[in-house]
């Protein structure tokens, strides 16, 4: 039980619209926070992983 609490978002990714679960990246500041796209390997910041319907 060594883990740290991890971040786990069920979130859509912007750039190829396909669903994912997205373990949250620490960030130096808020506009760096997000997740990294497993489908095409871009990075999704946080704020836009949060919206959903669109
Ligand atoms: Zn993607």
């Amino acid at each position: 039980m060594t883990e740290a609490a991890r971040d786990e978002r069920d979130i859509v990714c912007p750039h190829c619209k396909k669903p994912f679960t997205g373990e949250l990246l620490p960030g130096a500041a808020e506009r760096y926070r997000g997740f990294k796209c497993p489908h095409c390997k871009l990075f999704v910041p946080a704020e836009r992983a949060a919206d959903r319907s669109g």
